[in-house]
C-alpha cells in the first residue's frame, strides 16, 4: 500500500493534509529555521499516533511532533521533512480530580486553558511560560517549560505525575504514580527531551490549591543595575516572591505600546513582583518585608496594583516584551541563559561588555527571580559582520553563564538553535551518554532527528 493510503487508513478522527499551503504553514516555529514536512498528520487519538509511528518506523520516515509552534529553539521544525504530527486538535482536558488535585490532559491543550479550568475548581497549575495563552502542554512537557510563577512553584517537571507516550515503534507506554505505576528507570528523561525520545499522548499534572490572596507590584529604577541588585536582595529575603520579572529600558520602550502603563521619566528598568499566600496575615507580612527592602534599596518609585485591571496592565507589559522586541531590530537572538541568582549582576555587566565588544545592542529581560534571563542580541542577518558578531556574542554569553555556574538554556531547549553550543555545557562523555539514551529509545533515529545533536550514521 502507498504510504499516504496506509496513514489514511489508520485515521479515525484525525486527518492528513499534503497541500503545499499546509505543509508551508508547518515549516517553522518562532525561530528562523525551516523545513517543509512531506505529510501533515492532524491527530486526535492516541491510537492514531501509535499507528502512524508504527508506519513511520516500518518505512524509516522521520516524525516531528508539534504543539502550537511557539518554540524558541527550532524543536518543532521538521528539518528532515517526513511526517509532522500536529497535536492542535488532540486537546481534551480529560478530567480534573478536585480531591486528588490531578488533571489528565491531552498534549494539545493550551496551557492557559488548563489554568483557567483548574481555577474553577479552586486549583492552580503554576507553570506559566509567557506564551501560556498559546503554548501547548505537550510542548511545555517536551521543553520542560518554565515561566513567571516558577520562581516559587517550580517548572513543568515538578507537576508531572505520570504520562503516556508512544515509542519509536508505535508501542503505547504509561508510567508514573497517576497511572498506578512506578517510573521505570529512565522514563523521567522523557520530560524535556524535545520530542526526540517518544511522543507524549497524555499527561497527568498535579494541581495545587490556588493561593487566595496576592499582591502585585511594579518597581521603577533609574538604572538597570539597581533593579538587578534589588532583585537579588529580594531573592535572598523571606519574601519568597511567586513572580519576579526584570525588564530593561529598551524592552520597556518596545513593549509599552501594548500597555497603558505609566512609566516615570528616567526609568531604566522595572521589576514586576508578585507575592502570594494561602493566608492573609502571611501575605501582609511578606508584602511588608518587600516594601521595606524597596525603601532600603532606595527604589525611587513603586506601585502596588489596586485592582485587577491595574495588575493586568503589568502582565500585559511583561507578556508583550518578547514579540515587541522583534519590531526594534531586523533580527534578534533570544538566549535564555540561567545563572545562580547571586551571579545576575555579573552576567548583566558581562553582557554590557559583550555589547560594546561587538557593537551590537543587547536587550535584557526575564525571570530574574530564578536567574533565568532573556538576553536578546539585536542584529541584521543581511549584514554578514553583524550576523557573525551576534553568533560570537551568544557564544561568549553562553560561556560566561556556564563559568558562573549556570546553563546555556533555562527553558527554551537546545533544538536546532543551541546544538552547536552544547559542548560549552556538556563534556564529550556526557553528550555521548545522551546519544546512547537516544539510541536506546529510538534506534533508527526517526523521532525529531538532528535536534539537540546529530546522531552519527551506523
Ligand atoms: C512570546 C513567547 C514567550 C515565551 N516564554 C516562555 C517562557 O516564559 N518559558 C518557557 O519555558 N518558554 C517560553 N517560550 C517558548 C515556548 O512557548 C515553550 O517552549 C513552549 O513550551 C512550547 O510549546 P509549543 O506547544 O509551542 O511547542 P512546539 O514549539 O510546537 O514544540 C516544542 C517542542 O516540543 C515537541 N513536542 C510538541 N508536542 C509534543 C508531543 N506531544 N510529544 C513529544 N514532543 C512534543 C516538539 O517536537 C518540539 O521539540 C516563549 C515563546 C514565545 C513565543
Amino acid at each position: 500500500m502507498h504510504l499516504l493510503d496506509e496513514i489514511e487508513s489508520v485515521m479515525k478522527e484525525g486527518f492528513i493534509d499534503i497541500s503545499p499551503e499546509t505543509r508551508y504553514v508547518f515549516k517553522a516555529d518562532t525561530t528562523k529555521f525551516s523545513g517543509i514536512p512531506e505529510i501533515v498528520v492532524n491527530v486526535k487519538l492516541e491510537s492514531e499516533v501509535s499507528s502512524v509511528l508504527a508506519i513511520a518506523s516500518k518505512h524509516n520516515i522521520s516524525v516531528t511532533a508539534r504543539g502550537t509552534g511557539t518554540g524558541m529553539s527550532g524543536g518543532a521544525v521538521p528539518i528532515k521533512g517526513g511526517i509532522l504530527l500536529n497535536f492542535e486538535n488532540m486537546n481534551r482536558i480529560k478530567s480534573i480530580d478536585r480531591k486528588k488535585k490531578l488533571a489528565f490532559v491531552e498534549p494539545g491543550v493550551v496551557t492557559d486553558r488548563l489554568r483557567a479550568e483548574a481555577s474553577e475548581y479552586g486549583l492552580f497549575y503554576p507553570p506559566d511560560p509567557s506564551s501560556s495563552a498559546v503554548s501547548s502542554l505537550g510542548g511545555n512537557f517536551a521543553e520542560n517549560a518554565g515561566g513567571l510563577h516558577c520562581v516559587k512553584y517550580g517548572v513543568t517537571s515538578r507537576y508531572v505525575k505520570g504520562f503516556k507516550f508512544v515509542d519509536s515503534t508505535g508501542d503505547i507506554i504509561s508510567c508514573g504514580s497517576a497511572y498506578e505505576k512506578t517510573y521505570f528507570p529512565g522514563s523521567f528523561v522523557m520530560i524535556g527531551s524535545e520530542g526526540t525520545l517518544g511522543i507524549v499522548t497524555e499527561i497527568a499534572l498535579e494541581l495545587i490549591d490556588k493561593p487566595p490572596v496576592h499582591d502585585t507590584y511594579i518597581t521603577y529604577h533609574n538604572d538597570l543595575m539597581s533593579a538587578v541588585s534589588t532583585s537579588i536582595r529580594i531573592s535572598n529575603s523571606p519574601v519568597m516572591p511567586s513572580v519576579m520579572e526584570l525588564i530593561d529600558k529598551e524592552a520597556l520602550l518596545a513593549a509599552r505600546e501594548y500597555s497603558d502603563i505609566f512609566l516615570p521619566e528616567n526609568t531604566e528598568a522595572v521589576l514586576i513582583i508578585k507575592t502570594d499566600s494561602q493566608y492573609l496575615p502571611d501575605l501582609i507580612e511578606r508584602s511588608l518585608i518587600l516594601e521595606k527592602i524597596l525603601s532600603s534599596m532606595k527604589v525611587p518609585e513603586w506601585n502596588r496594583a489596586e485592582n485587577t485591571a491595574e495588575e493586568e496592565s503589568f502582565w500585559d507589559l511583561r507578556k508583550a516584551v518578547s514579540s515587541s522586541i522583534k519590531r526594534i531590530a531586523p533580527d534578534k537572538m533570544n538566549e535564555d541563559v540561567t545563572v545562580p541568582v547571586t551571579s545576575l549582576f555579573e552576567l548583566i555587566e558581562y553582557t554590557r561588555s559583550v555589547s560594546e565588544k561587538y557593537g551590537l545592542r543587547i536587550v535584557v529581560y526575564g525571570h530574574s527571580g530564578d536567574g533565568n534571563l532573556h538576553v536578546n542580541i539585536l542584529y541584521d542577518r543581511k549584514n554578514d559582520t553583524e550576523l557573525n558578531n551576534a553568533r560570537l556574542a551568544s557564544e561568549d554569553i553562553f560561556k560566561k553563564s556556564v563559568v558562573l555556574g549556570g546553563n546555556i538554556t533555562g527553558e527554551h531547549g537546545i533544538g536546532l538553535s543551541k546544538k552547536s553550543f552544547l559542548s560549552i555545557q556538556l563534556s564529550k562523555n556526557e553528550i555521548s551518554f545522551m546519544k546512547k539514551i537516544k539510541k536506546a529509545f529510538d534506534p533508527d533515529n526517526i523521532l525529531n532527528p538532528d535536534k539537540i545533536f546529530n546522531m552519527s550514521k551506523g
